[in-house]
């Protein structure tokens, strides 16, 4: 139950990872081979007293044609039905053009965006996210999925904004 949060991006960027560590379960499914999350798959989860639901999304074939125009279209459907939108790139890859596909719906959308900078695993690579400004949505909120690191800032900015 609750606001709605749609945790969206392209495959890989560690979304599943960044959704169990929200719910503190470990039920979403986190593969090394990107693109095995179902469509969307709804989770309860509570920060801070606060109830809300999370949904994690994906289900793409890394090597399907027309990748990014699918992740395009199913982070339509999850911002749609989003009250507040989780961007999670891969701050030590930067942006693809399957990421600049979902910014450009983000954009669009008048929900609003709490962007995770993921994987920045310690202080050294805390640095590879300043180019994330440059998207235009705000912060970039580092965070490791893996290993927790920041997770704690990073649900006080989606509560934020929910
Ligand atoms: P999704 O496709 O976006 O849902 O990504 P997954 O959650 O399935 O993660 C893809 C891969 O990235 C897995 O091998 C994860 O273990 C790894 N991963 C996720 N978060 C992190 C992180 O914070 N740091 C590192 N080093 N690896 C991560
Ligand atoms: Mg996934």
């Amino acid at each position: 139950g609750g606001p709605i949060l749609a945790v969206v991006g392209r495959p890989n960027v560690g979304k599943s990872t960044l959704v169990n560590r929200i719910i503190g379960r470990r039920e979403a499914v986190v593969e090394d081979v990107p693109g095995v999350t179902r469509d969307r798959i709804s989770y309860d989860a509570v920060w801070n007293g606060r109830a809300f639901t999370v949904v994690d999304t994906g289900g793409w074939d890394p090597d399907a044609r027309g990748l990014a125009e699918r992740i395009r279209a199913q982070a339509e459907i999850a911002v749609t039905l989003a009250d507040a939108v989780l961007f999670v790139v891969d701050a030590t890859i930067g942006i693809t053009d399957a990421d600049e596909a979902v910014v450009r719906v983000l954009r669009r959308s008048n929900k609003p965006v709490v962007l995770a900078a993921n994987k920045v695993d310690d202080t050294r690579a805390e640095a590879e996210a300043f180019g994330l400004w440059n998207l235009g949505l705000g912060e970039p909120h580092t965070v490791s999925a893996l290993h927790g690191r920041g997770s704690g800032d990073l649900l006080d900015a989606v509560l934020a904004a929910l």
